[in-house]
Parts: C-alpha cells; structure tokens; sequence
C-alpha cells in the first residue's frame, strides 16, 4: 500500500490536521506521572511480551522483509559464528526469537574463510575518500599481481570496483607479505570472503539472515495520532504504516478524537541481535470514537501481503476514493455552470485543481480501454474494472510510457499526469466513475470492498487471525491490570 492512500480520499493531507487540543487542567505534572507510569508499564509488558512471542512461531505467518530499506540506516556489524548459505526471507522465514537458526547448510569450505580471525596478521583498513583497492594495495605494501588476481575471480570481486569512504577490509598478511585472506561487508547482510587457496585465490560471500522479532504498542490519543504514537514507542513509519491499514475506513484527518485508542502488534529486524528495522504490521486494533476496527496481516503461497478484518474481508476499498493528491476540488458531480460552455449543464465527474504534472493514478485494478484524445477532454484514460465499473480520466498533460489500451493496471499505478488538455479551464483531473455505464459521484459513491481471503486460504487466515487476535488481547489486557 502505498505511503499516500491514506490520502486518496475527498479530505486533505495530515498536514491539516486541526493542531491538538489542550484539555484544560491538563498540567505538566499529570503529563510527567502519565510519563513515567508509561515507562514502568512498558518494560514489564516487553519482559512479559517475549514468553508470549516464542509461544507463538508456528502460528506466525512468514512475510517478505523489506531488505533494501533494511540496509539504509544499518551500522556495521562483527561477523557472527556461522554463516547461513542463502537469504530468501520469501523462503526461509526465520522464526521469532531464535537465535540458532543460522547453524545449518554450511558448508566446512565457508567455514574455514573464517576461522582464526583474531590472528595477529589481521590488518584492518578502513577505505578513504576517493580510495579503490589499489591504492589501499598500494599503501599497505599489498602485491599488484594479487589484487589482479582477485579482481579476475568474476562477478563475486566485481563488487570491490566500487568501493565508499567508511567502508572496511580485512586483509589475513602471512610473513613474506602474501595476501592469505581479505574480508569485506559488501552490505550488512553481505560479506565477501577470498582466501589464498593452492593455486590462487577463491571467493565465497557469506550471506547473513535477517531475524525477526515481534513487538507490541498501545497507545491513548490525547493529543495527536503521532503523539501518542511516539509516546507507544512507535517510530513515524509505523505510525504511517498504520494510517494507511486504516486509512480505508477512518478519515485520520478529520476523525479523530481525543480518547481513541490503538493496539499494534510488529515487527523488528535484527541482525546480530541489534535491531535495524521495524517490520511489517501484523495485527492492529483501533478505536475511532467508540468504534473498533480491527486487521491482520495475512500472506499467501504467492508471498503477496495484505490486510483483512478478523471475518477475512479486505480492508482496502477495490477503488481509491481520490486518484490524484489534490490542491482542491474544482468542481463536484451534479448540475452546474459549465465555464467554457458558458451554460448549465450535468457535470458527470468531479474536478481535482492540482498542479500540472502531478501523477495521477488508477484507481482500482483494470483494463485500460481508451488512451488517446477524445474531443473536449483531451488526453483521457478509460479504464475497465471488471464487468460493472469503469474510470475515466480526462485532460492530461500526458500519458504515463507502457499506458495504452489493453493493458492491465494495478490499483495506484501512475497511468498519466495532470494537464489542461481539451476544453479545461485550468490544469486539473476530470475523473468520472461509471457503474453499469451509469455516471455516478465519485466523493460519495459506497465502494466496494477489495477482495477477501480467497477459499483455500481460509483455514490457514483464521488460525494467524486467532492467534494474533489472542495476543493483542493479552496485551490490552496486561495492560488495563495495570491501571487498576
Ligand atoms: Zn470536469
């Protein structure tokens, strides 16, 4: 989902959320006793909170880590004792808090690139600005005709053409100054190893496992949603996260209340027991003004991800409300003025202002039927969901590339950019809904609802549901004995 959908309905950004509102008599020291009596009930949930997580491995599903932004905002890390063959989070989920998981399928050959790595012969380098192996060869007396060597090994030393500042190496120097070993952390889940071997040298790269843990958060809004969200220990991804599971059913500019309540339960990436990433939301509760909305996480065999209330209905909408992130609505759906026509007349869509250029997107999955010019609307889109609907999206500046008709779109797909193409007063989107080919109001039209489980993955939700269901139970439970 992505990080705007939350967005893609007939309400503004967050960025106009009304500012909190000060509950009077609400004084520095309640905040400081709420404060602290905050701090001494998390630690002893989190103490409670790891019994319950490894009860439950065989319950949790396995999803996709996120391994590019995993390396982002990763600091180095030691070697561990064993090195894992192969990483496919897809393949092999690890299991929650298990910290031995890593000590099968290696082989004796990777093993011996890193024993004795505490030898004295060890040199460690650590690479300069404008740096490439062969000025460190050249610096710490390394032979020319070994760095030629190494670089001949292939596509396994290509990563050593680009080397960053910060980076580091370990060269294994035998006494006639012959390179035995180099190690050297491509990424933090990388680690390429070359060993001097009879003839020449060989290269293995060790490749490490991301370790998920499961965490919880439960939080009060007494403020604002990224407040109280901050207080739960809940990083402004999570929180985003969150918004845009809910996003569907809760308007959280315009909703929210001081009082309602939120439950999560996450993931954490660690690597070498230091966490690197949060992860997935796997389960999530909010009350919105007395209501409880509640969704959990589910993957199937096709490692495809998404949310769905504990019956197993979606909790997306099949169509974004708003397929384009608006200045503001320009015209509605309904009998009007028309401007360039200069008589009234039925307006059969509604119009986004929004600057020219701005990506617009489909806003369901479908069929894209019509891509071309077509009279006073210009550069439109038409595309086909399915037998009952179809969208339509007039006066583009242009197309997207690879847009054309018969081609299948995903729900958000960038399909073409704002523009004031055909009879348009001003660059913005005209974006008609049609349901059996009849026009219909897309502000207020009820959407229908993405598709639910499928069948054959009904008894496996329903058991990830229970279980997950029964921990953020636990967790609010724990939580209200607390305060008694
Ligand atoms: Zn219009």
């Amino acid at each position: 989902m992505n990080y705007n959908s939350f967005l893609n309905r007939d309400y503004k950004s967050l960025l106009d959320t009304p500012g909190p509102v000060k509950h009077p008599g609400f004084s520095s020291i309640h905040v400081l006793i709420l404060i602290v009596s905050l701090g001494v009930i998390s630690s002893l949930l989190i103490f409670m909170s790891a019994d319950a997580s490894a009860n439950k491995n065989g319950a949790l599903q396995a999803h996709t880590s996120n391994v590019e932004t995993a390396l982002e905002d990763t600091s180095r890390i030691t070697l561990p004792l064993s090195i894992p063959q192969d990483i496919n989070p897809a393949d092999n989920p690890v299991p929650v808090f298990n910290d031995s998981d890593d000590k099968n399928g290696t082989s004796d050959q990777v093993k011996s690139y890193i024993q004795n790595e505490d030898d004295p012969q060890w040199l460690t380098v650590k690479v300069k600005a404008g740096d490439a192996l062969a000025s460190i060869f050249k610096r710490h007396k390394l032979k020319p005709r070994e760095l030629h060597d190494i670089m001949s090994l292939g596509k396994d030393t290509a990563c050593l053409k680009n080397l960053r500042p910060g980076e580091v190496f370990r060269f294994q120097i035998d006494e006639n100054q012959h390179l035995q070993k180099l190690v050297y952390e491509i990424n933090p889940l990388k680690i390429l190893h070359i060993q001097r071997q009879e003839q020449g040298f060989a290269a293995a790269i060790q490749v490490r496992k991301i370790e998920k843990r499961t965490n919880y958060a439960i939080g009060q809004i007494n403020s604002s949603l990224f407040e109280a969200g901050k207080e739960a220990g809940l990083s402004d991804t999570l929180i985003m996260k969150m918004v845009n599971i809910f996003g569907w059913d809760i308007d959280f500019a315009l909703d929210i209340r001081k009082g309602d309540q939120f439950a999560l339960i996450y993931e954490e990436q660690f690597l070498n027991g230091r966490k690197i990433n949060d992860g997935a939301i796997l389960a999530a509760e909010f009350v919105n003004q007395g209501r409880t909305y509640r969704a959990l996480r589910f993957t199937d065999a096709g490692n495809h991800s998404d949310y769905y209330t504990p019956e197993g209905l979606s909790m997306r909408k099949a169509f974004l409300r708003t397929p384009v992130d608006f200045r503001r609505i320009s015209s509605r759906f309904g009998k009007r003025h028309h401007p360039v026509l200069n008589k009234m007349r039925l307006h059969k869509g509604v119009d986004y202002a929004a600057r020219s250029g701005t990506p617009i997107k489909a806003s369901g999955d479908g069929k894209v039927i019509f891509r071309g010019k077509k009279g006073g609307y210009g550069r439109t889109v038409i595309i086909q969901h399915g037998g009952r609907y179809s969208t339509l999206y007039a006066h583009m500046s242009r197309f997207k590339k690879g847009v054309f008709a018969g081609k299948r779109v995903k729900q958000g797909q960038i399909i073409g950019y704002v523009g004031r193409s055909g009879r348009a007063t001003g660059s913005h989107l005209h974006y008609e809904f049609r349901v059996n080919g009849v026009h219909r109001n897309p502000l207020t039209i009820r959407l229908p609802n993405a598709a639910p489980i499928k069948k054959q993955y009904r008894s496996s939700f329903a058991r990830t549901a229970n279980a997950l269901l029964a921990q953020l139970d636990m967790h609010k439970q724990t939580r209200l004995a607390m305060h008694q």
